[in-house]
């Protein structure tokens, strides 16, 4: 029998005729001969409520940060309940099903509560429970910490925790989501976008943290290291009278070398979680930027975008940079705070922008993926006012009210619509 990890997102696990359909797609897979582990997330949500009780509770008024080990002991119960209530439903169906919270497994993370990482997943225990015909659920989402307290693996995390299931297990990996796979762009901005049949791992990477939203990014790159086979379906099929599910489709997402189809570019993405910080005349010296830098890796902000230009007046420069929007503020003030050593005469936050990439393994090898970008902007009057390369990808920051058109022209400039 070959073993298997099934994800299930909140969509899936909404309520309780949406878990008897999870309940019988995983019968099908479990009489169609797998050992199975099936991961859950809390019912759609659930988890958002659970995060405003902790507020209500006091936990800023106490001056508890988010990272407090209570915060997770509350958000980890929204996945404790599917888990079991998916357990019972399976049991009802005739199969023999147990729930195995994170403790139990155990899911071992590091202590930083609320966005923990996962450091071992043991799979001797699971294994031989699967192997044996029991169909064993786990709470995504949630683990432990080493000092035996209760974690969580930040939102959207419940994907990470199939993934590292499924590595323990030595198994491929398929979540069930309410999209049925990965695409060229985001079908509600371009409704031609296609569905992609296989993306790379180093791909979807990208992807997931340039704004797809399909997966967490960390469960990419747990899966990119550990070389788990994933899957992205679509949960909203059904067995045939004979139990049997239709043939999967959906993307799965594996190495560059078992991809046939060759493509430059693969998809467009889009994310309005930028803020863009401009300083404005700035002295023109090489220790001002590394000033401004430090200050910020001091206190643990990620910049992404950088540019220097020359500004109006002699001897000084414009210093651009991006943030993640959570962050701006905070960038802002230490700024701010620092005006007079790092000398700059005026400081410009604007939220309104957007961060547009095209990603493509393709790229390494091709010339020219660039100039047809620059090109497709310029065409619809577009202004750039940033932009940061990868081997496989070229973001542009853009002014926000022409996100969607910039995406839909990218799009249809490397031709993502045509097979
Ligand atoms: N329930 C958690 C969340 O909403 C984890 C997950 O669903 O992946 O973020
Ligand atoms: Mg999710």
């Amino acid at each position: 029998m070959t073993r298997l990890v099934m994800k299930f997102g909140g969509t899936s696990m909404g309520d309780l005729d949406r878990i008897r359909r999870t309940a019988r797609i995983v019968a099908a897979e479990a009489r169609a001969g797998h050992s199975i582990a099936v991961v859950v997330s809390a019912m759609a949500g659930k988890t958002n409520e659970l995060v405003a009780w902790t507020d209500g509770a006091g936990r800023a008024a106490a001056g508890m940060a988010m990272t407090d080990d209570e915060y997770d002991v509350v958000l980890a119960s929204g996945e404790q309940v599917t888990a079991g209530l998916l357990a019972l439903t399976l049991r009802n169906l005739g199969l023999d099903a147990r729930s195995w919270m994170g403790w139990q497994v155990p899911i071992i993370t590091d202590d930083v509560h609320g966005r923990a990482r996962i450091d071992e997943v043991p799979g001797d225990v699971l294994g031989a429970a699967i192997d044996a015909g029991q169909i064993a659920i786990v709470p995504g989402f949630q683990g432990v910490s080493r000092a035996g307290r209760i974690t969580t693996l930040g939102r959207g995390g419940s994907d990470t925790s199939a993934v590292a299931v499924a590595a323990a297990l030595g198994c491929a990996c398929d979540i069930y989501t309410d999209v049925d796979g990965v695409y060229t762009t985001d079908p509600r901005i371009e409704s031609r976008a296609r569905r992609l049949e296989r993306v790379s791992y180093e791909e979807m990477l990208e992807m997931a943290s340039l704004g797809a939203k399909v997966l967490q990014t960390r469960s990419v790159e747990l899966a990119m290291a550990r070389r788990v086979p994933v899957r992205v379906l679509s949960s909203f099929i059904e067995p045939d009278a004979a139990g049997v599910l239709p043939e999967k489709s959906g993307t799965l997402i594996c190495d560059e070398e078992e991809i046939v189809e060759k493509r430059i570019v693969s998809g467009v993405t889009m994310s309005r979680d930028e803020a863009r910080i401009s300083l404005l005349g700035l002295p023109d010296s090489v220790d001002r930027p590394a000033e401004v830098f430090t200050r910020l890796a001091e206190a643990n902000v990620n910049v992404d975008m950088i540019v220097q230009s020359p500004s109006r007046t002699e001897g000084t420069v414009n210093l651009t940079f991006t943030t993640g929007r959570r962050d701006a503020l905070r960038a802002a003030e230490l700024m701010r705070e620092g005006q007079s050593d790092i000398g700059f005469q005026d400081i410009r936050v604007d939220e309104d922008v957007a961060k547009v990439s095209v990603i493509g393994v393709g790229m390494r090898s091709h010339a020219g993926v660039a100039q047809t970008m620059f090109r497709a902007l310029a065409d619809k009057g577009i202004k750039f006012q940033a932009i940061s390369t990868s081997e496989i990808k070229i973001s542009v920051l853009i002014d926000a009210a022409y996100a969607e058109l910039a995406v839909r022209a990218l799009h249809s400039a490397y031709e993502l619509e045509a097979v």
